[in-house]
């Protein structure tokens, strides 16, 4: 997975190892929420945004930790760099755009976005890293959360139409999985993984615009002293 054959050196580093556990966690939240939408489908309930929306970027900047950082540097070095390298969420090539200056510069003065990735004239998902989007990015509209009650959750975005079927916006999840015997992933079960990657990084967390520097460098430096290794043969 990941390039690892053409790039051992790479995934060998700290850096390197955070990102392929980043993104063990990210497909298992990928699982998570597409079983989630095909039981719910098995039972005639469809969950899904509205096409085109997009509005949960607006007026949005995401947190992120240090790893969601590095994560989308890699897909931007990796995805830009000419290598026929892909790592298991980025299959496939996007506009390439070579240096993280002009990904930070491709923003619209009139873009109701803050987050530097946004673009709201990208059909379909309007995020310029959507396959190597954070987490909080991920989960929203397709999780659940912990009321103050403790009860677990799931609450519809308020743009996405009331699925046929759903009694009301907010379900208790242990009635949906009485329903159609799954739920979604629990938010905060996935943010305390991701924050296990690396605890002493937790003070580190801070908007997404801040973070692409630093993990930009971060990421290019190891990529620059960890050269591309050949396929190894196969056996004979
Ligand atoms: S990273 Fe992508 S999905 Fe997240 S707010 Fe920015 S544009 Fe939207």
């Amino acid at each position: 997975m990941w390039g690892q054959r053409q790039n051992l050196a790479f995934w060998d580093t700290s850096v390197g190892q955070k990102i392929l556990t980043l993104d063990f966690i990210f497909r298992k939240i990928s699982e998570a929420q597409r079983s989630f939408i095909e039981a719910a489908a098995r039972h005639d309930i469809h969950i899904a945004c509205p096409s085109d929306c997009g509005s949960c970027c607006h007026g949005f900047m995401p947190d992120v930790l240090p790893v969601e950082a590095d994560y989308i540097a890699y897909y931007i070095l990796r995805t830009n760099s000419g290598t026929s390298s892909k790592p298991g969420v980025i299959p496939e090539v996007p506009a390439a755009l070579p240096t993280l200056e002009t990904w930070l510069s491709q923003k619209q003065p009139d873009n109701p976005s803050p987050c530097p990735f946004h673009d709201p004239f990208s059909p379909g998902a309007n995020c310029r890293v959507y396959l190597a989007r954070p987490l909080i990015c991920r989960l929203f509209g397709y999780s659940s959360s912990r009321a103050k009650t403790g009860q677990t959750i799931f609450r519809l975005c308020r743009h996405m139409p009331t699925p046929e079927g759903f009694s009301a916006r907010t379900l208790d999840t242990k009635e949906l999985n009485a329903a159609i015997g799954a739920t979604p992933p629990l938010m905060s079960d996935f943010a305390m993984e991701i924050l296990a990657i690396d605890p002493s990084s937790a003070s580190e967390r801070t908007q997404l615009s801040e973070a692409m520097p630093s993990a930009f460098a971060r990421v290019s430096s190891m990529l620059r002293y960890c050269p591309d290794e050949p396929e190894p043969h196969a056996a004979a």
